[in-house]
């Protein structure tokens, strides 16, 4: 079995991110931005696109905060939980930074 939570470097600010215990993290907790390694199924790493996946918007749901996510090179869609240890308060300055830079 390939073991999928382990700790990583953020592509995009460089940080050192140790996994959250519980989830599947695959987004950076700082800048929130994540490559495109999973295919329809989450965590399937079902492709080989490898582009920079962005926050582009999140949502609220009974109480759950979703963030959608948009590949940058290819331009798919995904949906995430949002982790534990998220810094969510930075979230929306983010977004918005992302929405000027690349859009
Ligand atoms: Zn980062
Ligand atoms: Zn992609």
């Amino acid at each position: 079995m390939k073991k999928i939570n382990e700790s990583f470097t953020c592509i995009h600010c460089g940080k050192e991110i140790s996994q959250a215990v519980k989830t599947c993290r695959n987004h950076c907790p700082y800048c929130f931005v994540s490559l495109h390694v999973d295919g329809d199924i989450p965590g399937d790493r079902n492709t080989g696109c490898k582009g920079k996946m962005y926050p582009t918007m999140y949502e609220i749901k009974n109480g759950q905060m979703k963030i959608l996510f948009q590949c940058q090179k290819c331009g798919k869609l995904h949906r995430n939980k949002r982790a534990d240890d998220d810094e969510v308060e930075n979230l929306d300055t983010y977004i918005k930074k992302y929405k000027e830079t690349l859009y």
